[in-house]
């Protein structure tokens, strides 16, 4: 078995009939470039940079962003390395920033909404992107949006500090990619508009699920709740992914439902084009992939949108991998 999947560290994602997707791996430091490329990961689908803001005691510079950034892109060698901005508030902290107190964290001041009020925060972290995106192909991408000015409002900072390189001489990526994530409802009902706001969407289910079944994606009373397979999240994937493709542009997940060896071929029958998760799940969902008839994924799509329950679902998915895997 081990063997097995060292041996799949080499080999593509690709469907008994043909179909290639990508598989992807999460990261939340340049210390976890070893391991992903150790498990065969084709890309980076989300580096989540807190963790750079969260272990320090005061903003990180512009350079100190731009080197860890750098040298993700560089270690990647062209490989797709989606980078997201700063996603704080909710349950992370920053030391050196006064949060303030607030009755729902999960629903409050966070993530892009601090850093639009905050520009001069975004402006650094897009600078430094800008700039190492001259060393790899860095994506840059956006967390927790609900509205399309929110995305217009951040893509008019990112044209700014592309002016300013220019002006300055310094070089970039001049082709880079803007993308976001869908983990709210207000964009998975409606991805067909942002679809034409941006280059890719991402899905992070995580977020997705908590704020589809109003269900705190931390909180241990209500565990049992928080299900990823309620129809109500199916039905916003399926929405997403729809809305993405008929917009023209490609869709991945980075949340932990595209590591769910159970969900790989609903997904993959839904059309999704790549799957971000932790390292150590990426040899297992390319197997997962190579095993899989794109066309009977899609009609296992059709018979579970059809499903009332989330046991329902299960069920069926379960019957149908038993005979596939
Ligand atoms: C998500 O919400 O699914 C996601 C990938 O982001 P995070 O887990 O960092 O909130
Ligand atoms: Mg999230």
């Amino acid at each position: 078995e081990k063997d097995e999947l060292r041996k799949l560290k080499d080999m593509d994602a690709i469907s008994k009939d043909g179909v290639q997707v990508g598989a992807w791996a999460n990261i939340g430091s340049p210390n976890d470039v070893p391991g992903l490329l150790r498990n065969g990961a084709q890309g980076i689908g989300l580096y989540r940079t807190e963790f750079l803001f969260m272990n320090n005691d005061r903003f990180p510079t512009e350079d100190e962003q731009f080197e860890a950034y750098k040298s993700v892109a560089e270690s990647l060698e062209g490989k797709p390395v989606t980078i997201r901005t700063m996603d704080i508030g909710g349950d992370k902290a920053l030391s050196y920033m006064e949060l303030p107190e607030e009755e729902n964290p999960f629903l409050g001041w966070r993530a892009l909404r601090v850093c639009l009020d905050r520009p001069e925060i975004l402006k650094t972290q897009f600078r430094a992107l800008l700039r190492a995106s001259n060393y790899g192909q860095i994506k840059i991408m956006l967390p927790m949006i609900i509205s399309v000015e929110e995305v217009r409002k951040a893509r008019e900072i990112l044209e700014e500090c592309k002016a300013e390189l220019r002006a300055a001489g310094v070089a970039f990526d001049e082709d880079i990619q803007f993308g976001i994530m869908v983990e709210t409802p207000a964009v998975a009902m409606r991805a067909r508009s942002f679809a034409k706001e941006v280059d890719f969407f991402s899905i992070g289910t995580n977020d997705l699920t908590q704020y589809t079944l109003a269900v705190d994606r931390g909180n241990e009373n209500i565990s049992n709740l928080y299900d990823t397979y309620n129809p109500g999240v199916l039905a916003a994937i399926k929405l997403s992914i729809d809305g993405a493709h008929e917009g023209g542009i490609p869709i991945s997940m980075c949340g932990e439902f595209a590591g769910d060896e159970m969900a790989t071929a609903i997904l993959f029958g839904m059309g999704l084009d790549n799957f971000s998760m932790s390292a150590i799940s990426v040899p297992r969902i390319k197997k997962n992939i190579m095993s899989l008839d794109k066309k009977e994924c899609e009609a296992l799509v059709e018979r579970v949108m059809d499903m009332d329950t989330a046991e329902e679902v299960k069920a069926e998915i379960n019957r149908f991998n038993a005979i596939h895997f």
